[in-house]
């Protein structure tokens, strides 16, 4: 292990390896470690009550960006065990991927294996699993997110799913269809999370598309970047409540949905919600409490309930495979009408 660096001391500045032990780990607002030192006892004592609020702020920001970290590392996940594009090529230009697909608009098997062999680097990578797939956050991780924050910020208020545009230099997918290069305008969806402290956070678990591959980011910087027009803000469910609908035939997303990868959603999210649920319960803690813990014991703990996800979503495909998947007759019909009307809602 590294020698432990020292600072100095915030009661009498000499300099210390000491710290206070409440916030060792804790970050700041860009997610970087900060630490408070004392030589002694008394220098501690005689700052608490000015160190106590910023002790706790520090700890909720670690759990917030540890939290974002697993979010965004379990929707890697879900992407790539279940990922609906039919990718044939993957070109390079200046700093863009240029993508190109397969002729149809709804892709026979529905799901595809990750296309691992067009991609270079681990970015390029994540800006794949990512491409036109921002709505799935709120819609299927719902739950996680809500057990993730816990804690931190009111889960009614705090969290709010918003739905900004990202400026086009930023873009790093350029996407070629049957009809041509994508020009068209995508909202991105993501979440603004206001800590108790009224700091305020974007959870961008999509974001690699456009560049942003950090998880969690302070919400003013982000939103200046990045973004650029109005922004359109909902409640903090609101993904779930309509993904709910869909699948219960009371809500159309529109013709360009294949209701095929809706109700594969509609199932992720709750196996997604069940595991983390099994999780908790035979490990007799919670999501909120592990992302609080020591680096060894966060990592452990984390890497055991995205183990358990994966090895659920992997279940997933071979029940969609078993029983949902199209039969060859399906397939037919779904690459005929729905194309059909998928082209025209293009046009
Ligand atoms: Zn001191
Ligand atoms: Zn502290």
């Amino acid at each position: 292990m590294a020698a432990p660096i020292p600072g100095n001391c915030k009661g009498c500045g000499i300099s210390t390896t000491k710290k206070c032990s409440g916030c060792s780990e804790g970050v700041d607002m860009e997610g970087l470690t900060t630490s408070t030192h004392y030589c002694s006892t008394e220098c501690q004592q005689a700052d608490f009550a000015v160190h106590k609020g910023e002790c706790r702020k520090a700890n909720n920001r670690k759990q917030l960006y540890r939290g974002a970290q697993f979010l965004q590392s379990v929707f890697y996940a879900f992407r790539e065990e279940a990922f609906d594009v039919s990718m044939t090529q993957i070109q390079v230009v200046g700093g863009k991927l240029h993508t190109r697909e397969a002729a149809t608009a709804f892709h026979h098997p529905a799901f595809y294996a990750f296309p691992n062999n067009l991609i270079a680097t681990a970015d390029d990578k994540k800006a794949v699993l990512t491409m036109l797939c921002c709505f799935e956050p709120a819609a299927a991780m719902h739950q996680l997110v809500k057990k993730a924050f816990a804690g931190i910020c009111s889960n009614t208020i705090g969290i709010v799913e918003v739905d900004v545009l990202v400026k086009r230099a930023h873009h790093r997918i350029v996407r070629h269809t049957a009809l041509g290069i994508d020009n068209k305008t995508y909202h991105h969806s993501l979440m603004q999370v206001t800590l108790n402290d009224r700091s305020e956070f974007v959870l961008d678990l999509a974001g690699a598309q456009y560049g942003h591959y950090r998880a969690a980011a302070p919400w003013d910087n982000y939103i200046n970047t990045y973004c650029e027009g109005g922004k359109i803000y909902r409640m903090f469910g609101s993904g779930h409540e309509s993904l709910q609908k869909v699948i219960a035939g009371t809500e159309d997303l529109g013709p360009k949905n294949d209701p095929r990868i809706v109700a594969m959603l509609g199932h992720v999210s709750k196996v997604m919600h069940e595991t983390v649920n099994a999780w908790e319960q035979s490990n007799n803690t919670t999501l909120a409490a592990t992302l609080k813990l020591k680096l060894p014991e966060y990592t452990a703990g984390t890497a055991t309930l995205l183990e358990d996800i994966v090895q659920e979503l992997r279940a997933c495909m071979v029940w969609w495979k078993s029983t949902q998947g199209p039969t060859a007759a399906q397939a037919k019909a779904w690459s005929t009408d729905r194309v059909e009307q998928a082209y025209a809602a293009y046009s």
